[in-house]
């Protein structure tokens, strides 16, 4: 097969679910150079894009930064709230809750999964009868992933609280948020979530490496008897810090580009935005349907009404080669797609459609894969592309 060593032309095309397109206001935003962060002049900016991020949350309650990726304040989330041998319950997804559990169990806590299959997501009734057994109130957390990456399926956070509430359980509730925040609509103080973990890289469209944690004043109150080792991570050490919520050196390029993402989506309207992923969301979904045909690629999500409006996991027919077609979207196309992770590798590619994206964006990424499945000769039906247009433009 040949493949070009040209330098392509033209924009690249980013269909990953993570990190996103950076809009270039962001970008010139950030370029600038360095600036002290007790200078009088960054405060309005600190301050802007820490009151954003509350915004953006629906929270006004507390905030807590990291110059870390997502990681960062997932381990954040556990170590500021829970104890040794605390046992916590994490709602399976996918490979991400499994990672955010498998950090939990290396910091001495202990972790029950809710099991679930990986293309349906939990059952409301399991999660019922789990904390309706739980008489002695041993769960102290609820981990749940809003928006799982590498699925492509979404968890109804509202749906969960009903059932903590209903069965009067006085858990917490741990939500990452890290592939949602900035592009499916999210509440924490209405949904009443204790932590919310969030990063930088995915609907906040800037680069990676910088995290946050919402905190209620419940999850403070746990925070307050948490016996975990921290100190980087330390939410009551960074409040007698000078630079509020950080440990070290504040990533001040990072708040001026954080302001200006987060001005881009109140220009917008949160609602807008919602609304504008879930519509690319919808017609990246019809061009899969229709590429199933002939026994093609299908949705790996079977459950439609919580099918993820910010990413679609794209599962192969058996026998054939996710990363043959990224392969062909990337050399011959420019269209970077992404891979499945964990026990999904091989077997799935995934298609990220959130962050600063477009109609003809998605369409030109769909082709790309469309294109990419004839010339790699995956079984498919013709016509998805066709699909998305006609979804598009009804
Ligand atoms: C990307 C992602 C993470 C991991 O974040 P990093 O920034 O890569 O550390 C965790 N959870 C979800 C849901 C993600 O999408």
């Amino acid at each position: 097969m040949s493949t070009t060593t040209q330098k392509p032309r033209g924009r690249q095309f980013f269909a990953n679910p993570g990190p996103t397109n950076i809009p270039d206001s962001v970008l010139r935003a950030m370029d600038r150079p360095s600036i002290d962060f007790n200078d009088t002049e960054f405060a309005p900016v600190y301050d802007g894009a820490f009151d954003g991020v509350r915004r953006v949350l629906r929270t006004t309650q507390s905030l807590f930064m990291y110059n870390a990726s997502g990681h960062g304040a997932w381990e954040a989330s556990l170590t500021n709230l829970l104890s040794p041998g605390d046992t916590i319950l994490v709602l399976e997804s996918g490979y991400f809750s499994e990672e955010w559990g498998t950090m939990a169990r290396s910091h001495g806590l202990e972790v029950r999964v809710l099991e679930a299959d990986w293309r349906q997501g939990v059952d409301m009734g399991a999660l019922r009868g789990v904390l309706a057994e739980d008489k002695a109130h041993t769960i102290r957390a609820i981990c749940a992933v809003h928006n799982e990456t590498a699925t492509g399926l979404m968890l109804p956070l509202q749906e969960i609280r009903a059932a903590i509430d209903a069965a009067a359980h006085p858990a917490l509730f741990l939500v990452d948020t890290i592939s949602s925040l900035g592009s499916l609509d999210f509440r924490m103080d209405e949904w009443k979530i204790d932590c919310v973990v969030g990063g930088s890289q995915k609907g906040l469209m800037l680069p990676t490496g910088m995290s946050f944690t919402g905190v209620s004043e419940k999850g403070l109150a746990a925070h307050a008897q948490a016996k975990l080792p921290r100190y980087y991570f330390d939410w009551t050490l960074m409040g007698k810090r000078p630079q509020k919520s950080f440990i070290g050196t504040i990533p001040t390029s990072m708040f001026y580009g954080l302001r200006e993402s987060v001005r881009l989506l109140e220009e917008e309207g949160l609602e807008n935005v919602y609304a504008r992923h879930h519509r690319l969301a919808e017609a990246t979904r019809r061009a899969v349907q229709v590429w199933a045909a002939n026994d093609g690629p299908q949705l790996f999500c079977t459950n439609p009404a919580r099918a993820s409006d910010s990413v679609t996991a794209v599962l192969m027919p058996e026998g054939h080669d996710p990363e043959a077609v990224r392969r062909i979207a990337r050399q011959r196309f420019n269209v970077s797609l992404g891979g499945g992770l964990g026990k999904l590798n091989g077997k799935i590619f995934r298609i990220g459609h959130l962050g600063d994206l477009n109609e003809p964006m998605v369409l030109g990424a769909l082709s790309a894969v469309e294109m990419a499945l004839r010339i790699a000769g995956v079984p498919h039906g013709r016509g998805g592309v066709e699909a998305a247009m006609d979804y598009l433009a009804s």
